[in-house]
């Protein structure tokens, strides 16, 4: 804000920016939306438009921006993805009929985390606002999607809220000003905060304002029913957030759920760091959309259906019973081909019902909305017809829970115009034969186009002018034309209103009354339809709840719908779970992959099986050459278990699992260096978080880790890592791995055992089989990936020399470690040269040596040791 201006319009600007200084204030000034100050130069930059500067207060130039009033959304769609708020001030009366300053209010903020207007939301995304709040040893998260109603709640130690707010992808958390929350994120992660903080202050985040808000909102007694009675923390977060929508949005926010608690454990747990790794939704390193498992799944027909299913990827059960009643739905939907398209014809004609209804509560829907959610659900009972014709428990569930709303939909279709216009204010909303006063004012206005056309006739007789119109236009009303050349002949009583180049425009009191009584009627008409509008608005958002529950059970039809499509189409099985811990998949595919092949590769996906159990086959330790299908192997597992828990049929022959509580996935760091972002304490910090909470009924997928350092550390790290997981965690694990030293495990622990991708030697040639089979890899294959790679030919000859000379060395110097060496296999996962210096010193007579002596064996020593390295 600048120095006290002496303008009335800049202390009005002035007064209200006061109350929203963390806001870009747009404030509406004519045809323009201005911004000014340091608000002008922040827009100025983010929506690259110019900045000018116009008055001069006491000399000084106000800095200043703007945008045409009519395409304001745009702007605001780009400040909102850019994280910022924006409140905008309209003038609150007509500027023509303003006496003195005219009257201005803000009517809207919108924030990140609170946009509601579908260009500010991806459709196929929640868009969610979360609070945080600290009650004793616990921290409180909450969040809401306003712009569909979903609120939830939950505690959680501090440590572990920040992970949750990245897994839902939060766009905006709330959080008191002195909360110690939140960590700093290590230097070099790939987690990356992508919301905006708000802080609030402290006592909105108090225990007993939460519950006094929720209770007096939700009109509870207590908040027993909502399982928030034992959560203080929950609570406390979930009422700063309804103190802030209420706040913020100023209606009556009667689509939003009563919050509901959850546990983070309450379905299997995907870290960032593994869905990411899996490129569930994202692909990773900015490749293809097409490289998603989202992308594979997400033929869903409506975008409740989208978002639902993305949800249900993101947090698949662990409940054995909810896992089958989904599989069943699928099951007998696969099988009724023709029911199935019966039913996505009919889906098609839904739109976005969760959405249109939270624009009609929150009081931003225009006609159109409103008339777009009424023939939405005026398709449900047809939807339903359809729905009744199954019998899978499930879906018999979501028939019954299909409310036809018929009295809503009715009510809607038979109010409103086939084609409301998109504003209001433009007339046409009202159906007619809705209002007869609306219905005798329409006939007023109506016939006015007659009673002109006879004035007319009437006035070209009275002066004998042939060429005299009598029109109207919105700037000077209604007007009566003579053209020049007739001037002469107007009357005495018509009084001259406007001069043209080539006419005169007069009125008459005759046309002035009539003028008058048009323009009363026609704002009578605008008022009317706007109480109509309203009456028609309070009425369907009092049946909010109902409309929820019946979009809720059509989103879940989709989801069915869609996963019975995928298998249908693509040839997937039904999993079969049991509650041991057996994992055996015959002929698995990778779903993305086998896609992707199937459209831009000649080469055919080849399918693998895999088996492991607690006990014999606890942990698989891959190996094989560069190139092999190794990362392919390892994320198809993976991805088939996170398929299979969301209720989905997999890519295989057949499928046994167990319900898994959590899969984690991590990649060494050198596969992600192309980024510049990953570094060996990212990699290590990510693999610490695995051993930390990782149980015997997770799965953990290594892939490559301990590349990030130098050869020995990480071989060290890797072998200490999967002695600790087959000692303590219990885990089953796939580990795939270029240390050919690791396949030493199988022979020292019982459950570790090798698994190679096979490759077929040809000549010098290699062909890649993607066949992953037992046993170890017998070579690495690296100069021949090198050569498929076009290294060029004198190199890798130099290369075959320069190996075959290694392995002959390293063939005799292992001969020659001494077979009762007390840790053999401890030596052996060094290098053999290493070996040997180790023998030597093992094998001194050290009450022998002289100092002498002494100095020159270790000069010898450090010498063998560094012309090797
Ligand atoms: P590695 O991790 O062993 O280096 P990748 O898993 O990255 O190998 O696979 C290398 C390439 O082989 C990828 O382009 C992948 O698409 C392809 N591929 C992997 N597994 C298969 C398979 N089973 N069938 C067909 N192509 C595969
Ligand atoms: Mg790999």
């Amino acid at each position: 804000m600048g120095p006290e201006p002496s303008t009335p319009l800049m202390r009005q600007y002035n007064s209200i920016k006061q109350k929203f200084p963390n806001a870009l204030l747009l404030f509406r000034l004519g045809d323009f939306y201005e911004l000014f100050y340091e608000d002008a130069v922040v827009a100025a930059r983010e929506l690259q438009i110019t900045l000018t500067s116009r008055n001069r207060e006491k000399g000084v130039a106000i800095p200043m921006c703007g945008v045409p009033y009519h395409a304001v959304d745009n702007y605001i769609a780009k400040l909102i993805a850019r994280g910022h708020r924006v409140a905008i001030c309209d003038q609150m009366e007509d500027p023509k009929l303003a006496k003195k300053l005219v009257k201005r209010e803000v009517t809207r903020v919108i924030t990140p985390g609170t946009a509601s207007d579908f260009n500010l939301l991806r459709s196929n995304e929640n868009n969610y606002l979360a609070a945080v709040a600290r009650c004793g040893e616990l921290a409180g998260l909450a969040y809401v999607d306003i712009s569909t109603g979903e609120f939830r709640a939950t505690e959680a130690p501090p440590d572990e809220v920040e992970p949750i707010i990245e897994q839902i992808g939060a766009r905006e958390v709330l959080s008191p000003s002195q909360l110690p929350l939140f960590g700093a994120i290590p230097e070099g992660s790939i987690a990356t905060r992508r919301y905006l903080r708000t802080e609030l202050d402290d006592w909105i985040f108090q225990f007993d304002y939460g519950r006094r808000t929720l209770s007096e909102h939700f009109q509870l007694h207590s908040l027993e029913g909502l399982g928030l009675a034992d959560h203080p923390a929950a609570v406390a977060a979930a009422g700063a957030i309804l103190h802030y929508l209420r706040d913020t949005q100023r209606a009556a926010l009667q689509h939003l759920d009563r919050p509901v608690f959850f546990r983070q454990r309450d379905h299997m747990v995907l870290d960032a760091v593994t869905v990411r790794n899996l490129e569930m939704v994202e692909p990773l390193f900015g490749g293809p959309a097409e490289s998603t498992l989202l992308h594979v799944l997400d033929h869903s027909t409506t975008a409740m259906g989208a978002r639902l299913l993305r949800q249900r990827l993101l947090k698949p059960s662990i409940a054995p019973a909810e896992i089958e009643a989904r599989l069943e739905a699928v099951e007998e939907l696969k099988k009724e081909t023709i029911l199935r398209a019966e039913l996505d014809r009919d889906l098609a004609k839904v739109l976005d019902i969760e959405r249109l209804l939270a624009r009609v509560t929150l009081g931003s829907a225009t006609p159109r909305d409103l008339l777009a959610l009424g023939t939405s659900l005026s398709r449900v009972p047809l939807l339903r017809a359809f729905v009744r014709r199954l019998h899978s428990p499930r879906l018999c569930d979501l028939h019954e829970r299909l409310d036809e709303l018929a009295d809503v939909a009715g009510g809607i279709l038979t109010t409103l115009a086939d084609e409301p216009p998109l504003s209001l204010a433009d007339g046409g909303v009202i159906r007619a034969g809705v209002d007869p006063a609306l219905d005798e004012l329409r006939d007023l206005r109506q016939n006015g186009r007659t009673y002109i056309l006879q004035m007319e006739q009437r006035e070209r007789a009275r002066t004998g002018i042939q060429s005299l119109k009598v029109r109207f236009n919105q700037v000077f009303g209604y007007y009566i034309e003579i053209s020049k050349p007739n001037l002469h002949l107007a009357p005495p009583d018509y009084e001259r209103k406007q001069t043209l180049v080539n006419a005169e425009r007069f009125t008459t009191p005759e046309l002035k009354e009539y003028e008058h009584k048009v323009l009363e009627a026609e704002q009578r008409i605008l008022e009317i339809e706007r109480n109509l509008f309203e009456k028609l608005r309070q009425r369907v958002a009092a049946e909010s709840q109902r409309i929820r529950s019946t979009a809720a059970a059509v989103a879940e039809i989709d989801v069915y719908l869609c996963l019975a499509r995928l298998a249908a189409e693509h040839n997937y099985v039904r999993p079969v779970f049991h509650a041991g811990a057996e994992m055996q998949v015959i002929s698995g595919r990778h779903p993305v992959i086998e896609q992707l092949g199937e459209r831009e590769r000649a080469e055919r996906f080849i399918p693998n099986d895999l088996y492991l159990n607690d006990s014999t086959d606890l942990i698989g330790v891959i190996t094989g050459p560069n190139m092999g299908g190794k990362s392919t192997y390892l994320r198809q597992v993976a991805l088939i278990s996170i398929l299979a828990q969301m209720g989905s049929f997999v890519p295989a022959l057949s499928a046994r699992l167990p319900v898994l509580d959590r899969i984690f996935t991590r990649i060494g760091a050198t596969d992600n260096l192309a980024l510049g972002r990953s570094t060996f304490m990212v990699e290590m910090t990510e693999t610490a978080q695995i051993l930390n909470s990782a149980t015997s009924a997770s799965l953990i997928i290594l892939d490559e880790i301990g590349r990030g350092t130098s050869t020995f550390d990480g071989l060290a790290i890797a072998w200490a890592v999967v002695e600790y997981i087959h000692q303590r965690l219990r885990a089953k694990t796939l580990f795939a791995t270029h240390y050919h030293e690791l396949t030493e495990l199988a022979d020292l622990l019982s459950g570790v055992k090798n698994l190679n991708v096979t490759v077929k030697e040809a000549g010098d040639q290699i062909i890649f089989l993607r066949k992953v089979e037992p046993g170890r890899a017998d070579r690495s294959y690296g100069i021949e990936v090198a050569r498929l790679a076009g290294l060029p030919l004198p190199i890798i000859e130099r290369a075959h020399a320069v190996l075959e000379r290694h392995e002959e060395r390293e063939h005799s110097v292992s001969e020659e470690l001494s077979p009762g060496a007390a840790h053999p296999t401890q030596i052996s996962i060094f290098t053999p040269i290493d070996s040997l210096v180790v023998d030597q010193i093992r094998s001194l007579n050290l009450d022998e040596l002289r100092p002498i002596e002494a100095l020159t064996l270790l000069a010898e020593l450090k010498k063998s040791v560094t012309s090797d390295q």
